[in-house]
């Protein structure tokens, strides 16, 4: 446990979810906060994902626990916000694949045993309980409904939570170019960008999604990285009765706030080339194939058209935990870096703008330290 302390400024870098949630809780309590990101915020991993706020499935007991309090953080907000087109609590289906892999009744046990509120339906129950869904395509072994969930369109959120950074005195800086921490006698001590900006910190929170190993490895720090290419598929707006989050085996659906759907998977995410400058290149055939894949999900089958498409790395380290605090060897040097993002938000901005300001771990975070690595 570090010792209290008092720390007058900080600097974030990087304008995702984690940045953005993290700057504006630093303003809350008082901390003078500059957040500086390369280009116009959200243009990483928060702009092209799908945003599902669950604990489905199975994990680390501490990890459930995080996320769990995430999600009530998400409703507490939504009691703020009941209107809200960009935030949602209409629940999540899931169903699995009719092979040898298809784990509902594992599952199904699992989250009954934590608590996790769920129904096992079978296929023709499901429209009783939840809009949309073409009952064909759902596997004889059943789907598993989980009312509690929801989905968040994170760049609205994070145009609310800067609007209340900068309100509150928080210095914005956007395209300001890569940022590099500096680090002189084991302390970080500011950020310096390729632009020209020199910043002076007590602290500073490294939160730039898919970069943070690769950065931290400039300061002889080491966080495990199991980062993949992702895509996100946007279709065009489509008037459909479906309100719930869809995993299913071949693709993951989310309504948008505009009447649209946000489409991704597993396998279309394989099929992303990186080509030897860097850059992605996805097939005309995976992006139909994802649509495609979503129709036969829906009742009635509607043609979907393609709006838009997101690419680039989805932050997931190496051993699928999150990593959040104070690098081990670094004093003044925290770090925010997960997969799940869109559920940890905003209690991971919370507790990391806790831990930066008073010097005090989290006991929330105590088993997700970057000192594990
Ligand atoms: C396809 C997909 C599906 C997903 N599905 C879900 C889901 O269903 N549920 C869920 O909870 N989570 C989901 N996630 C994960 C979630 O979206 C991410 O964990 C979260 O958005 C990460 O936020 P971040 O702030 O860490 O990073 P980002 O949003 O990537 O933000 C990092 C920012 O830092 C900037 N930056 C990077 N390097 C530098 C530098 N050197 N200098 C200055 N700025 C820099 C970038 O430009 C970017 O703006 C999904 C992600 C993807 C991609």
């Amino acid at each position: 446990m570090a010792t209290p302390r008092s720390v007058s400024k900080v600097v974030v870098v990087g304008g995702g979810i984690f940045g953005v949630s993290s700057a504006v809780h630093l303003a809350r309590l008082g901390v003078q906060t500059v957040l500086v990101n390369d280009g116009p915020l959200a243009k990483g991993a928060s702009g092209r994902s799908l945003a599902w706020l669950n604990s489905a499935r199975k994990r680390s007991a501490e990890y459930h626990r995080l996320r769990m309090i995430g999600i009530d953080r998400y409703r507490t907000l939504s009691a703020r916000y009941p209107d809200a087109a960009w935030l949602r609590f209409d629940g999540g289906l899931t169903w699995d694949a009719d092979d040898a892999s298809n784990e509902i009744d594992d599952v199904f046990a699992h989250e009954k045993a934590l608590g996790y509120d769920a129904q096992h339906l079978s296929a023709h129950a499901i429209a009783s309980v939840t809009p949309g869904v073409a009952a064909s395509a759902v596997t004889p072994q059943g789907a598993i409904f989980n009312p509690g969930e929801g989905w968040v369109d994170l760049p609205s959120l994070i145009e609310i939570l800067i609007a209340e950074f900068v309100e509150r005195g928080g210095q914005l800086v956007t395209d300001a170019g890569i940022a590099a921490v500096t680090v002189v006698d084991g302390r970080a001590t500011g950020v310096t960008t390729t632009s020209g900006i020199s910043l002076a910190a007590d602290a500073v929170l490294l939160a730039t999604g898919g970069d943070v190993p690769r950065m931290v490895a400039d300061a002889q720090q080491y966080i495990a990285d199991g980062t993949p290419i992702a895509l996100l598929v946007r279709t065009k707006p489509v008037d459909l009765p479906l309100r719930a989050v869809l995993n299913t085996p071949r693709v993951a659906i989310r309504p948008t706030p505009d009447g649209a759907l946000a489409l991704d998977s597993a396998w279309s995410e394989e099929e992303v080339v990186v080509n030897s400058d860097g850059t992605y290149s996805v097939k005309a055939s995976t992006i139909q194939g994802l649509l495609d894949e979503a129709s036969k999900v829906i009742e009635g089958h509607p043609k979907l058209e393609l709006q838009s498409h997101g690419v680039g790395p989805k932050p997931i380290p190496g051993d699928g935990e999150p990593v959040f605090g104070q690098l081990k060897d670094i004093q003044g040097y925290y770090v925010a870096f997960s997969h799940s993002g869109a559920t940890l938000g905003l209690i991971a901005g919370e507790l990391l703008a806790g831990e930066i300001a008073s010097g005090i771990e989290h006991p929330l975070l105590a088993n997700f330290r970057p000192s594990r690595f």
